[in-house]
């Protein structure tokens, strides 16, 4: 059974009103990035990193999935899917989409730096009055976010994802500048069939690694690519072999 792999960043939730940092100069909603998001001095800045992420938190609870996260939940009931995103936000799982890989973490999650131990706090904001439900430590908790110059161990997934891919198989990316993700060496490890949905070409993804390209918002694409889909994973049976 032939396979797609989804691939998804910014552009994907933009249209739900979720901004990130890349729009605009370094900033994320007015902090700078390197103060909100670095794993070298996220205890440094502990107050900061945690009303940064309190507030995106309670923002994400009044965003709505749109018509592209729709769309790839669709396309995961009807075939084969591996979907990665570099959000944090779990506006493909509201969709409908299930087993998302969140290459950089997930907003609704904090996890403990001393113990390792994960939990769902949902939308509500962090306090220093719940500590880590498994170790207590309160100096511990943070938000379960891929900060600068931290592992990221389901790197690997996307690599093994994209080497995966025959030449039946479709990947569809959306939404990516290609700034932290090296696109143009997953495009060049796969054998898949591929499309690219950017609002505008990136400097950092040569176009033509591409089997067609889509320079729109990823809800005006959303059917077009769908149509593509349809045609590379389901042959017309008279046309087979
Ligand atoms: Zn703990």
């Amino acid at each position: 059974m032939p396979k797609l792999v989804i691939l998804s960043g910014a552009g994907l939730s933009a249209e739900s009103g979720l901004r990130t940092f890349r729009d605009q100069n370094g900033l994320w909603e007015n902090h700078s990035v390197n103060a909100v998001c670095n794993g070298a001095t996220w205890r440094a800045n502990f107050g900061l990193v945690h009303q940064f992420y309190n507030e995106r938190r309670t923002q994400l609870a009044t965003a709505t999935p749109n018509a592209a996260h729709r769309q790839i939940a669709d396309w995961q009931r009807r075939y084969k899917t591996v979907i990665l995103t570099q959000n944090v936000d779990d506006l493909l799982e509201r969709a409908g989409c299930r087993d998302v890989i969140h290459l950089h973490g997930f907003l609704p999650e904090m996890t403990c730096a001393a113990c390792g131990h994960t939990w769902n706090i949902g939308y509500r904001a962090w306090k220093k009055e719940a500590p880590c439900p498994r170790c207590q430590s309160v100096r511990d908790a943070r938000p379960r976010i891929v900060f600068f110059g931290e592992p990221a161990p389901a790197y690997r997934l996307l690599w093994e994802s994209f080497a995966a891919l025959t030449s039946r198989d479709v990947a569809v990316i959306i939404g990516t500048s290609g700034v932290v993700l090296p696109i143009t060496e997953l495009a060049l490890q796969s054998r898949g069939y591929k499309i690219l949905n950017n609002l505008a070409p990136e400097p950092a993804i040569p176009g033509h690694l591409f089997d067609e390209v889509f320079y729109q918002p990823a809800t005006q694409a959303a059917g077009e690519i769908d149509r593509l889909v349809r045609k590379r994973l389901e042959p017309s049976p008279g046309l087979a072999g």
